[in-house]
Order: C-alpha cells, then structure tokens, then sequence
C-alpha cells in the first residue's frame, strides 16, 4: 500500500459513508450521460471527446452505487481499487478524498479513468447488470474524481503538498516510460528510493503518448501524471536506448541495485500478404507515432504523413479505431474499418467504436484483405477482400473467421493501415543473452514477484503480456515494486515503511 498517500490526508480515509436511503430510490436513478463534443464538430479537430461528468451529475450518479456488502466491481478491476469507498466520497461531496482512495492503487487514474475497458472489468460484475439496469459509471467516476485533483493540484499547488519520504540512497533503475514504468517509478519514489528512469525516445508517456490520440486522452493529463512523479524525485532521462545508449552492465556499474524493464510492445505486426510494401501500406504504430509523437499534420512541423481519401484500417481493436478515427481527422473522405469476425468479436472498447461510427466510419465486418494492388507509381490504389463467416469458437473463446468461398471483392483505397497486433520489443530481450524469453519473445518472468531469471531484473506490462492493457501494465509495475522493495530493503526493514 502506497503510505505515503494514506498519511498525505486525514487518517480517517475510510469511513463508512452508507446511508439509509432506500435502495428503490437509488436504483431508479438512470445512469448518467457523459457529455460529449457533436460528432459533425469533432472530426474537423484533434479536442478530447468525452467531456467530463458535472460536480452535480457525479453526485447523482455516484448516489446509485448501493455500496454492497461484497463489492463483485471491485473483484472486476485488475488492481482491486476500492470501487465502492471512492464512489461514496464522490457522494458526500468530497471528490478530492475519492481519489486519493484511488491512488492508494492505481497510479494514473485520470488515465484509467479515460481508457480502461470498464465494460469487461469492475463495469461488468455491478450488481445492477444483474437487475438488468446499466452498471454504475465506475469509469466516468474515477475520471471526475481525478480530474478534480489534478485541477486542485493545479489551482492550489501548495495545499495538498506530500511529505517526501525519508531516502533509502539505493538507485533503481525503469526502463520505458508508459504505464507500467510509471506505476512501477511512482510507487519505489514513495518508498524513498532513488528512482531513474530512462526513455528511448523524446517525449515520456509510451503509448499513452505516442499511440492513444489527444481526441481520447489528452497529453496535459499525462503530462500532469509525470509532473506528479517528477515532484516525488523521478529522475527523467529521454533519448537512451537501453541495450543500445547503454547497457545492464552499464546500469549495474553506475550502482542501479534493482532494474525494471517496461519497455513494451512496440513491435508492429503483419498479414504477409503480397502487396504489403506498397506505398501508402503502413502499420498503425507508424501512422499513430508520426501524428500524435511527431506532430506530422500540424502547421509547422517537419514529419511528413501520407494522406488518404479512401482509407481502409485493419482490425478491430483500440488501435484500429484511434487509427481510423485519426485518418478522418486528417481529411480522408472515406475511413473504414475492415474486420475478419463481426462486431460482437470486436476487441476494441464499445465507446470507441460508438464514437468511430457516430463520426461516419464505415464497417466492413466479415471481411479480410488477401492483397492490395498498386498504381503504376507503386501507390496501393485498391484491396482485394474475402468475405468470411464464422465457424465454431477458437481457442479465444471467439467464433472462428471462415472464408466464403469464391466471394472476393476489390475495393478502392489509397492508405491501408495494418492494425492487427503488435509484438514485444526486442531490443532488451536480444541485448540481454541470459535473460529468459519465450518464444514469443516476451521476458519470462514470476508472475506473483515479476523478477526475471537475473535476480536484480524484473519486467512488467506488455513486454511480459504482449500487447494487453493500461490497467494490467500499471499492476504490474506496483506488483514488481513491492517485491523489489522486500528484495532490497529486507523483510526485516520494510515495516517502517
Ligand atoms: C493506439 C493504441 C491504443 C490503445 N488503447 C488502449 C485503451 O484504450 N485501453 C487500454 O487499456 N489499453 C490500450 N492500449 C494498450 C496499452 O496502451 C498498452 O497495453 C500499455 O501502454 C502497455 O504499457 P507498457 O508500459 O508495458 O508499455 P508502453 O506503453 O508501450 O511503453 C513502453 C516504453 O518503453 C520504451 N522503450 C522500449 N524499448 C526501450 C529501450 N530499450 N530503452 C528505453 N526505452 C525503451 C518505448 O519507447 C515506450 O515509451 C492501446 C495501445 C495502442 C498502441
Ligand atoms: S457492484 Fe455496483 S452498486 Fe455494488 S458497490 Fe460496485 S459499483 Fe456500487
């Protein structure tokens, strides 16, 4: 538990805030709206969609929450947040108390509270799905109580100031800034650790920065995030390759006692289709990074990106829809979606591909590309697609995509972008020889301490997961600190703490 937080506000942070308003009152309430840019506006601009609920429209909403006496939501959320006590202090006025509730779990919770997949977690266990009523808006919640804090950290910077702890003078160093190097440098700052952390690149953030689009998550909330940790003591280092810029013997010698390997899944993948390399065919890491990491689009800035009127994305995960929905914001006439199962098998969050379709993306559901055709400049000009249908479920649990036989159609595009899963980074797993890696190429790790085979190296998020999410990259960061915290500082000491 991260105490520092705790002592940081009144002792008493959790009380029992239930009240005897009866329970037919509070379920009558319909679930509340999140208020939201019109479609026909937000596709001529790069502005944050969802716009965050009201101080009275949280209080409404927090007001459903009945406070069960087994909270199953909680059980839902990969990092056990106490769903039921931040959302009773959102009730009793004190959104400021709600979220530091939450961050005695989660590090970056005006993040999570934007992008989770709350429908599959804490979401899908309310006990209102069970009186087939829409779940509490756990996720609109979280994010309210966190926006509050950081424009209260903003407006009053000194009134909630932290105590530093006292420094243990032992250096820990993170390798890769997103989620689960964040959470993991968070949580060791608090406990006095001299923290590093290194970036390979020049802004800190990873995906959040340089894959999720500001029209979902703006940078200023990131960016509030790391200011957040900076003040803890992180030290930032951007533009160092770890394994290239310097190496784990050169992280050992300059006196790092523990090392946390965050470096993601930034590998793009492909079909291995002909056609492929043709121009205007790009994976969606390229496309996403050159316009949300370079600024390629913006006035003035130097990085070139294709444009495409008719602009086919493939998959149907989040990235496929910030990809798709991106192209439009850059001017494609036409942005479609093109997706080998149906839309029930969609992985991407139900929000995003509400908004993708309110903003005009088309779906072309139950179809797969199996070669793209170029012009006589070698500039993709069209896709061949074959229809399919599903067959019994796969080892995913989802129904199996079949081709229909003989139905191919050539559809007109000029920008494909591949969005169909990425695969871990292999810089550090191929500079490392005795590291253990699987055959994916994922570091293999103990998946209660997250250490390695080398006993100073422990990994987390999607470089131990492949590509999966926020939430499960933050968990895993504060589960490796923990462990590296009792490696290092002793069972014996880690009380005082
Ligand atoms: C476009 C897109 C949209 C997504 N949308 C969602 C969503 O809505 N909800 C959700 O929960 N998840 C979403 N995800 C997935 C989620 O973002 C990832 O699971 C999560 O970011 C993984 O966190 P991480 O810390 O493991 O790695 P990353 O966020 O990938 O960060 C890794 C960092 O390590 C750096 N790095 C790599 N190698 C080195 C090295 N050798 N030296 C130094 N630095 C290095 C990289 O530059 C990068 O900054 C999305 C992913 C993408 C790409
Ligand atoms: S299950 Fe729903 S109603 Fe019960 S505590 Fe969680 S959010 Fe509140």
């Amino acid at each position: 538990m991260d105490t520092s937080l705790e002592n940081s506000r009144d002792a008493k942070w959790r009380v029992d805030l239930r009240d005897r308003r009866p329970v037919k009152e509070r379920t009558s309430i319909p679930r509340v709206v999140m208020p939201m840019l019109p479609a026909e506006f937000r596709v001529t601009n790069n502005d944050e969609v969802n716009e965050g609920l009201s101080p009275e429209q949280a209080s409404i909403e927090a007001r459903r929450c009945l406070d069960c006496a087994d909270p199953q939501c909680v059980n839902g959320c990969p990092v056990g947040i106490d769903i039921p006590g931040f959302i009773k202090r959102i009730e009793a006025g004190d959104p400021l108390g709600a979220a530091d509730v939450i961050k005695l779990t989660s590090t970056l919770p005006a993040v999570c509270g934007r992008v989770c997949p709350q429908e599959k977690q804490c979401e899908s266990k309310c006990i209102y799905n069970r009186m087939k009523k829409q779940p509490v808006a756990i996720g609109y919640l979280e994010r309210y109580a966190a926006d509050t804090q950081l424009a209260d950290l903003k407006s009053h910077p000194g009134d909630r100031a932290f105590t530093l702890p006292e420094p243990l003078n032992i250096r820990v160093a993170v390798v890769g800034s997103g989620p689960a190097g964040l959470s993991f440098a968070g949580s060791m700052a608090a406990k006095g650790y001299d923290v590093t952390l290194f970036e390979a690149l020049h802004e800190i953030g990873g995906v959040l920065k340089y894959g999720i689009p500001e029209f979902r998550l703006p940078n200023s909330v990131v960016d509030a995030e790391i200011e957040a940790l900076r003040a803890r003591g992180v030290t930032f280092v951007k533009d160092c390759v770890i394994g290239k810029t310097l190496s784990y013997e050169d992280l050992r010698a300059q006196g790092f006692q523990g090392i946390f390997v965050a470096s993601g899944a930034g590998l793009p993948r492909f079909m291995g289709i002909p056609g492929e390399n043709f121009i205007g065919v790009m994976s969606s890491n390229e496309y996403l990074t050159r316009i949300n990491l370079m600024g390629a689009g913006r006035p003035g800035e130097d990085t070139p990106v294709l444009k495409g009127h008719r602009v086919a994305v493939i998959g149907g995960g989040n990235t496929a829809m910030d990809s798709v929905r991106t192209a439009l914001r850059q001017g494609a006439e036409t942005a479609m979606i093109v997706y080998r199962r149906s839309e029930d098998e969609m992985p991407a969050r139900i929000e995003e591909i509400a908004h993708a379709k309110e903003e005009g993306v088309r779906f072309l559901t139950l179809h797969n590309p199996v070669e793209y055709l170029a012009d006589e400049f070698g500039r993709v000009r069209a896709m061949k697609l074959q229809k399919m249908e599903l067959g019994e479920p796969d080892a995913s649990g989802r129904r199996s995509p079949v081709p229909v036989e003989g139905a191919i159609e050539e559809v007109p595009v000029d920008l494909v972008i591949v969005s169909i899963g990425v695969s871990p980074n292999p810089l550090i797993p191929n500079a490392i020889s005795s590291l253990a890696v699987s055959r994916r190429g994922t570091i293999e790790v103990d998946p209660e301490t997250m250490r390695s085979n080398l006993s100073d190296l422990y990994a987390g998020g999607d470089i131990v997961r492949g590509g999966a999410t926020v939430i499960l990259a933050m968990g895993d960061g504060r589960r490796a600190a923990e462990h590296m915290h009792a490696a290092l500082y002793g069972p014996q000491k880690t009380s005082r703490l």
